[in-house]
């Protein structure tokens, strides 16, 4: 994938002589199997967990229509099938949406706070913060998050990760921390691996 090929963190020579790591650069660790693994095992969790679910329709109906009269076992089962298909179209709607993300890349235009007032009108209760993101389609992309709110800033290119639905931020040079693109923890930059969730952190 050509995304992925750019240039990583690479230890350069600074003007004291001395090599100096250079946190610029999308990192080529994403292509480590671990982060597939990862992406495939979550993928495979909610597939089975979407179809146990609609499995539990036929079953509670096939099993109650047992106990009453006024449907037969069949139609029980029949509405049971239906009730399941309904729930799994929505099911992979959510999935495709959720879990079959792509990559992209896009450029932060802007930050963006929303204050919730109370039911008097009058207190702010709770601040919604956004950040902007103009991905290379043109497309725009409004994400709520406190930690990117206060982790990017206007003109910083990002990458987002499709599958761990988490950004990447391309210059990290002048960073004191990093977030873990699994979990989201937040992570001190000179981390390799997140201290929560062990992943390789993306520098
Ligand atoms: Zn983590």
């Amino acid at each position: 994938m050509s995304q992925n090929s750019q240039r990583v963190s690479s230890p350069s020579q600074n003007h004291n002589g001395k090599n100096q790591k250079r946190l610029v650069g999308f990192s080529d660790k994403i292509n480590d199997e671990s982060f597939s693994n990862y992406i495939t095992k979550e993928k495979n969790l909610s597939l089975g967990l979407a179809i146990f679910t609609a499995a539990i329709f036929p079953i509670i109906l096939g099993l109650g229509s047992l106990f009453i009269d006024f449907i037969s076992n069949t139609e029980a089962l029949m509405y049971g099938f239906f009730l399941a298909i309904v729930y799994l179209i929505f099911a992979f709607r959510f999935y495709n949406k959720t879990k079959n993300t792509k990559s992209w890349d896009g450029k932060v235009i802007g930050k963006e706070q929303e204050f919730k007032k109370g039911k008097k009108g009058n207190t702010v209760e709770s601040i919604e913060n956004y950040v902007i993101i103009e991905n290379d389609t043109g497309s725009i992309h409004r994400i709520k998050s406190n930690h990117l709110y206060n982790y990017l800033e206007a003109n910083d290119k990002v990458r987002f990760h499709g599958g761990l639905n988490t950004f990447e931020k391309y210059d990290k040079t002048n960073d004191k921390i990093i977030y873990c693109n699994v979990c989201e923890s937040k992570n001190d930059i000179s981390r390799e691996r997140c201290y929560y969730c062990n992943s390789l952190l993306l520098k």
